[in-house]
This record gives C-alpha cells, structure tokens and sequence, in this order.
C-alpha cells in the first residue's frame, strides 16, 4: 500500500544539534547551579509547608472547584440548557431539568451534579455556559474525600461555593450575564 507521506526538511539542524552531548551538558550545568545555591544558601528556596500552609499567590484564571452562581434575586443563574454536559469532553455533568416556581419562564435545574473524579478541570462548561451560571474560580484546589461519593458535587454544595476573585454580584439579573 503506497502511503501518501510528506517528508518537511527540518531547518538549520547542525551536528552538535544532533547528538544532544552540548543541550545535555546545558542542562546539568543549570541543574548544577541551582543545587550548590541552595545547599550554599537553604534559605533562597522557596518551599511551601503544605498542607498547614496554603499558597496565597492563586491566579485569578486559576481554574478550581465549580460552583453555580446565583441571579441577583438569590435565585440560581442556571437555566438547565445542557450546554455545558453537551461541551464536557468527560460527560461529567449531570441535569435534571424542571420548570421555574418563581414566575420567571424559563428552566432551572432539579439537580444539577458534577463527578470530580471523571471531570479534567478543561473549563469547556463555563465557556459553553450562555448565561455565566457555572465558574471555575473558587480557588479550591484540593478535595478530600474517603469514598468516590464524596467527589460528586451536587447542586446544593456547587451553589455554595463563592467565587474567590470575583463578586457574585457580576451576574446579570436576567441571567444572562457577560463574561
Ligand atoms: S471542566 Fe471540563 S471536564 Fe470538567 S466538568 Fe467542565 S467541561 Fe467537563
Ligand atoms: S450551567 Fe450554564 S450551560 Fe450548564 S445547564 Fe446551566 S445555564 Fe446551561
């Protein structure tokens, strides 16, 4: 069988490029550096004494633990539109759709679940979310738990989550919100 194969020329590729000897000599020597500095100098080394000590330097696009956010009337944001388990490359989320109680004509989740242990922290939901009702920016991120139960963040604990960078107040009060 012919393969229909593209062979691309690499560019400027010397000998000394090819046999590695002078990258691997590069890298012990910065390695090398590094270790006599800090045997040198115990201090310079930046180490955290997790977990009793938690790291305070969290990027605000750090992506944690979900949460769902809430409408300014305290209600939830989400309007069960299934974006979000429709975008999730694990199929982790899991709805339940039913009708609003509060005169507001649209959906509202019955339950709404995350499975932690499947999910790869992507952030495809919050990006496919219309209405902004689902963050990745709590900050949390480690979870503990003594059984796989514990990994599945139901709606009641995803609602309460605050987000750590930002105000809840952001949300729109229609729901649909701009990022
Ligand atoms: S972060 Fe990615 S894998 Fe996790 S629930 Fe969202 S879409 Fe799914
Ligand atoms: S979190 Fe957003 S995308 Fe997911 S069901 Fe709710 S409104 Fe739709």
């Amino acid at each position: 069988m012919k393969k229909n194969i593209k062979v691309i020329e690499r560019y400027n590729v010397q000998w000394k490029h090819r046999i590695f000897i002078p990258a691997i000599i590069e890298g012990l020597t910065i390695t090398a550096k590094h270790l006599l500095g800090n045997v040198n100098d115990i201090n310079r080394m930046d180490v955290l004494e997790y977990p009793e000590e938690q790291p305070k330097d969290i990027s605000g696009r750090y992506r944690g633990l979900h949460r769902l956010t809430h409408r300014e009337d305290g209600g939830v944001a989400c309007v069960a539109c299934f974006m979000c388990a429709s975008a999730c490359p694990s199929e982790c989320i899991f709805i339940e759709a039913t009708q609003r109680e509060d005169g507001v004509d649209e959906k509202m989740p019955q339950r709404f679940a995350i499975d932690t242990l499947e999910c790869v922290f992507c952030g495809y939901c919050v990006e496919a979310c219309p209405c902004d009702a689902i963050r990745m920016d709590t900050g949390i991120f480690s979870l503990i738990g003594n059984k796989r139960e514990d990994f599945l963040l139901e709606k009641e604990q995803l609602l309460s989550h605050r987000g750590a960078f930002a105000n809840e107040n952001s949300i729109a009060k229609s729901g649909v919100a701009s990022k």
